[in-house]
């Protein structure tokens, strides 16, 4: 049997372990963490559950082309619940609060509820998402339509306008400055708008829910799952180096002085890692060159978590609201993400929530992080607390019920993601998708090295869990491919 190694334990890795091993080869994981999952992933703060990845998984909906992969993987199907929120999120702005259901109807009206003034703007953007519902089958009321292809096409048009749009230039479109928060809200103002449309499609035919259990859950599906079909996991074992010789990877050394080898090898690290790190190998030109565009940026986050002691929240949810002028700088935001997780009673006590903030940062400021927990350390969490602070007293005066509930039990920023994963700027997602830009997924092969494959978010913007999974799948079809000619 054909022996496949894959260095990486996190959704790439994981998937092409179970497709590996689904076409029949021998397959072995190696994690550098106690824990499978990489980005995937939750961690227990005493008596409450940080949950730390899905906000949404692409391809809950059974007609979607993504579901049958996350069956295959283990993550939906087998009796795994799927839990739909009521909002995409709630967004509050100059005393209107946006709060949309996942239908595109009640999207619509909604939207005209808010401001009728909008109406043309909101039936071009309502049009384009259906039209990207029906392409993906998940349009219709049963969210269960698709479209010919012919249709597609003809309807390409009003949606490609939108290609060299940001989700600024697109709110300011609309009159109504709660319908332009809503816009800008999740992924501020630089995103492309083509982008957008196909998230709301993705909300619209219920087709990017929560798996029951959560993230961490996710990951151990996706371990169990490979384990079960006869994979072998190896958890603690860091890879330092891929050994080559005449054009091959012939093996692959790790910290603790182990070595394993396989006939084919599958980088899933980040690729910071893969190319900075593990391989003597330049980075395939089209990733460099993506690398190089000053257009496609590279994102993290900061995230501080309070344990709430209120069983009613004033929100459900994601709650997206404006920083006031004078906080705007020192958080590096205009608007503030808080989210909560009363869909998954087992994450708090009873009767108690935990909430959460996310605040997305780009290149410098996620490098500044980084800097300044390597430099001084004291300065770091000083800095932690300081803007905890702010968020605390900004999540009270914002919804006055929680004044005097909230107590902070985690603060992590970008410097905590290049500590776990080892990415360039904290990165747990790939390139942020600008305006004017269609992402286009990458091969996996790299020059110079004929059994040797990366499969890795990075492959196509904006990463994510469906295209690390893909991309895990990609590589195992690529070495199919390899077999046959032989
Ligand atoms: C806050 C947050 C919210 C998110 N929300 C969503 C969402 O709603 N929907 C969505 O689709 N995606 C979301 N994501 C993104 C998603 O988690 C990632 O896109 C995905 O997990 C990336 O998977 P990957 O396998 O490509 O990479 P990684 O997760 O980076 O996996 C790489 C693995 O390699 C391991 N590794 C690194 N170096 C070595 C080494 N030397 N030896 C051995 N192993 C090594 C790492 O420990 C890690 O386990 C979110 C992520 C975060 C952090």
């Amino acid at each position: 049997m054909r022996k496949i190694v894959i260095i990486g334990g996190g959704v790439a890795g994981l998937s092409a372990g179970i497709y590996a091993r689904l076409a029949g080869y021998d397959a072995e994981i190696y994690e550098k963490h106690f824990v499978p999952g990489g980005n995937l992933t939750g961690w227990q703060r005493g008596e409450y559950h940080i949950d730390n990845c899905i906000h949404w998984l692409t391809g809950t909906n059974e007609n979607s082309s993504l579901h049958q992969m996350w069956v295959d993987l283990g993550v939906l199907g087998d009796g795994v619940g799927i839990l739909q929120g009521n909002s995409l999120f709630t967004c509050d702005r100059d005393g209107v609060r946006v709060c949309l259901p996942p239908s595109l109807p009640e999207l619509r009206e909604g939207m005209l509820r808010v401001s009728p003034e909008d109406k043309a703007e909101i039936n071009r953007f309502c049009n384009a998402i259906e039209l990207v519902m029906a392409a993906d089958n998940i349009a219709g009321e049963g969210c269960d339509e698709g479209v010919s292809i012919g249709r597609v096409l003809r309807g390409a048009f009003p949606i490609l306008k939108y290609l060299g749009l940001t989700t600024s230039q697109l709110a300011r479109r609309f009159k109504s400055t709660a319908l332009q928060s809503f816009i800008t809200g999740f992924w501020g103002d630089d995103f492309g708008a083509f982008a957008l449309i196909f998230v709301f499609a993705t909300y619209c035919g219920r087709n990017g829910a929560l798996p029951e259990g959560g993230s961490l859950k996710t990951a151990k599906r996706l371990a169990e799952r490979f384990e079960s079909l006869g994979g072998r996991l190896y958890l603690n074992r860091e890879a330092v180096k891929v050994n080559l010789e005449g054009g091959r990877a012939v093996s692959v050394s790790f910290s603790d002085g182990s070595v394993a080898s396989g006939d084919y090898i599958i980088l899933t690290t980040d690729t910071a890692v893969t190319f900075g790190k593990l391989l003597d190998v330049p980075m395939p030109k089209k990733l460099r060159k993506h690398y190089d565009n000053p257009k496609l940026r590279r994102f993290s986050a900061y995230h501080a978590a309070f344990s709430c002691d209120l069983a009613e929240l004033p929100f459900e949810g994601d709650l997206i609201f404006d920083v006031p002028k004078e906080y705007v700088d020192t958080l590096g935001t205009k608007q503030l993400i808080l989210r909560e997780f009363s869909h998954e009673p087992s994450y708090a006590p009873e009767a108690k929530n935990i909430l959460q903030t996310l605040t997305f940062c780009f290149d410098e400021d996620c490098v500044d992080f980084i800097r300044l927990r390597n430099e001084n350390k004291e300065a770091y969490n000083l800095k932690k607390q300081h803007l905890a602070g702010i968020l605390q007293m900004l999540i009270e005066e914002h919804c006055p019920t929680l004044k005097g509930r909230l107590s902070l039990i985690d603060f992590w920023t970008p410097a905590s993601y290049e500590r776990f994963i080892g990415s360039e700027v904290g990165s747990f997602m790939s390139f942020a998708i600008p305006e004017s830009f269609i992402p286009i997924p990458l091969d996996c092969a790299v020059d110079g090295v004929k059994n040797l494959f990366i499969a890795t978010q990075w492959q196509q913007s904006p990463g994510g869990l469906p295209v690390a999974a893909s991309q895990g799948k990609a590589a195992i079809e690529k070495i199919k491919k390899l077999e046959k000619k032989k």
